[in-house]
């Protein structure tokens, strides 16, 4: 199993020399930005990472990387373009975030210190580096600070012995509701906290706000491993509704504070879940608020009208529903339905 392990870099160690190196970087990024639109015209095809490598071929020694750098930036450029599905991607300017890729060979890790392309750095050894490193980054978050990140192969994690089964509705007023009553509710803090952001742009304190941001991200990360953390080790089956922004879009909540919260809890149940053998689903949501668990018929609250209501009674069976659960039971019906048709 794959896994990545982030470590701050100490500041007195870092200042001259990432940041040239990130420059370097980037120039190699915005080569590939400039040249694949060139590599189309002939070869009537997107280049590939390794097109890109032949391009760049021996760059390294005049702008200092390491050569594995080079080619880690253009297959990440590669696989980002086609990601994208757009023609070019984003120019990296001096204002872009650092970052700086390297494979197992390019680095050499000793204790608490990283050598990469002849500069040591020493960094916070919070945690010892489990496993195999095989690839990894040197990364500068919003706030100026870098941190080095590694890859490394570890072992796999014990499968899980739960036995739940769970349906996962996940909504604006709540982060996500279980088909088994319970309610994830994000913290209150963030709220509160987004006011505070506001109120320092306002007064165009952007340092301040910043830190705010990155605090504010830390904790939702730190929260959602937990909560994702519980489900996985209690469940055998978990299915997941496939809410998207476009219902925000509809509904002028798009700032809702569990909006950046969906992707990147679904994304920690995936891959949680994968490490912990629990069958993980996502299901199509359409019809989940409407249709009545116990007896099927479509009665509940539609659109977005519906969203003030909490609890209604099924019109043909007298069922009274928790507006989230009962969207959480249909899911996990559908779920299971899904793996019936296998
Ligand atoms: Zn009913």
């Amino acid at each position: 199993m794959v896994r990545t392990y982030h470590y701050r870099i100490k500041d007195s160690s870092v200042a001259p020399q990432l940041t040239p190196l990130a420059r370097a970087v980037n120039q190699v990024w915005n080569f590939c930005n400039e040249s694949q639109e060139h590599a189309l015209r002939w070869n009537q095809r997107w280049p590939t990472g390794f097109d890109l490598q032949k391009l760049t071929a021996g760059c390294s020694q005049e702008l200092g990387l390491h050569a594995q750098t080079v080619q880690a930036v253009c297959e990440e450029y590669a696989t980002r373009r086609k990601h994208a599905k757009k023609r070019k991607l984003r120019w990296r300017g001096k204002r872009a975030l650092g970052w700086i890729p390297f494979k197992a060979a390019g680095v050499k890790v000793i204790d608490d210190t990283v050598t990469y392309a002849g500069h040591t750095f020493r960094f916070w050894k919070s945690r010892a580096i489990p496993g195999t490193i095989k690839m990894g980054n040197f990364a500068q978050d919003a706030r100026g600070r870098w941190y080095v990140n590694f890859v490394c192969e570890v072992a796999d994690e014990a499968p899980t012995t739960g036995t739940k089964q769970i349906g996962i509705d996940l909504g604006l007023k709540t982060l996500a509701t279980c088909s088994d009553g319970r309610k994830i509710e994000a913290p209150r803090w963030y709220r509160h906290q987004q006011r505070r952001i506001a109120e320092h742009q306002r007064k165009k304190r952007s340092r301040q706000a910043k830190n705010l941001h990155a605090r504010i991200a830390n904790r939702r990360k730190d929260f959602l491993h937990k909560a994702s953390d519980r489900l996985t080790k209690e469940c055998e089956l978990i299915v997941v509704g496939d809410v998207g922004s476009a219902r925000l879009a509809k509904t002028n909540m798009a700032k809702s504070v569990n909006d950046a919260g969906w992707a990147m809890f679904r994304h920690l149940l995936e891959y949680k879940a994968m490490a912990r053998k629990v069958v993980y689903r996502e299901v199509s949501e359409r019809f989940s608020t409407q249709t009545c668990s116990d007896c099927g018929a479509i009665g509940g609250p539609k659109g977005r009208e519906g969203l003030g209501i909490r609890e209604w009674v099924c019109g043909e069976c007298g069922a009274i529903h928790d507006r989230d659960v009962n969207a959480a039971m249909n899911i996990l019906r559908m779920g299971h339905h899904t793996l019936a048709l296998k």
